[in-house]
């Protein structure tokens, strides 16, 4: 049983730049590239198996055809989404609703998501929640266009770590580059976008304001999150979350200076990405290696595994 690895689907953005090619070596498209989706399962925009048994495959297709591979899950759909994000930019103010509303309202999934920041331009910040006490104060302060007094912002740098609750205001700015985990949806609700007219179309994009009033959470919430750190072996194990605070995923920062044995536990698959570092993942059968931007998905039948090398993952598990 071999790691499944994944190529990433590009997604062309206004505010996106050149990085996931000068940084993680991407083979991306020409003009503003924003998004990698590293490790997809959502609809048409799919990461590919790149070697191995399933080579070609979406990460969709292989969902359905082989639910072995990933415990037999109860999920539909493959549950997570993880990507990198290149703000070469400000992205739009959003906010995402939760699983009930986006049930209801787009047959979809809500959208959790979270940050760990991977660079940050000195004096960055990004946008994180609200001062609205009440939700009439929220729509008048929208009405009357006060965005500086409305939005919070927070200073930000490399290894910060956010837990961004469905119906949190949110927005990543210029000189920020994350890898996001997050529930698989493309549900977003745009509330500001520093009216900005997008250079093919010469039209401002959409904003969703009542949508974006409804699911908000107000007054924000900062979600308590106590970061644990443990070592094993050579490796030096940060939870960023896990449940019951995030209900659908758990997620790890590995730092790696050495050997790790270790094992699925009680998880039915993994999902790692490799966000700095070189070093090899060694099975029963084979090695194989690692280097900054690879993304992989250890499946249900490859229980037992062993990391090498100087390395930092990025790791979750489906909580679905
Ligand atoms: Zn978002």
């Amino acid at each position: 049983m071999e790691p499944i690895f994944l190529t990433p689907y590009f997604r062309p953005k206004i505010w996106g730049g050149r990085k996931l090619q000068t940084i993680f070596n991407y083979d991306i498209p020409e003009g503003k590239v924003g998004e990698a989706w590293i490790i997809s399962g959502y609809k048409d925009d799919a990461s590919t198996v790149s070697t191995g048994e399933f080579q070609g495959k979406t990460l969709r297709q292989l969902y359905h055809e082989q639910p072995a591979l990933f415990g037999n899950p109860q999920a539909k759909e493959f549950p997570l989404l993880v990507k990198f994000l290149d703000a070469n930019d400000s992205l739009s103010v959003q906010v995402h609703p939760d699983d009930d509303y986006a049930a209801r309202v787009e047959h979809d999934q809500g959208k959790t998501e979270s940050w760990y920041v991977l660079q940050a331009d000195p004096d960055s910040y990004l946008i994180y929640g609200h001062t609205a006490k009440t939700k009439q104060e929220l729509a008048d302060m929208i009405e009357r266009d006060e965005w500086d007094q409305l939005l919070r912002k927070v200073p930000v740098k490399a290894g910060d770590f956010f837990y961004v609750p469905a119906g949190t205001i949110h927005a990543l700015t210029k000189g920020i580059m994350v890898i996001e985990t997050q529930q698989s949806s493309d549900v977003t609700y745009r509330l500001y976008d520093y009216d900005r007219v997008d250079e093919k179309t010469g039209q401002k994009r959409e904003l969703h304001t009542q949508k974006s009033l409804d699911v908000t959470t107000v007054p924000h919430q900062d979600p308590q999150i106590t970061v644990k750190t443990t070592m094993d072996q050579a490796a030096k194990i940060k939870i960023l979350v896990e449940p019951p605070m995030s209900p659908h995923f758990y997620l790890w920062q590995v730092d790696l200076a050495g050997e790790w044995q270790t094992s699925l536990g009680e998880h039915p698959y993994l999902l790692v990405s490799v966000i700095a570092g070189t070093g090899k993942l060694i099975t029963q059968d084979e090695e194989y290696d690692l280097t900054i931007g690879t993304n992989l998905i250890i499946p249900n039948q490859l229980k037992d595994f062993t990391f090498t090398g100087d390395l930092r993952l990025v790791m979750s598990a489906p909580n679905d």
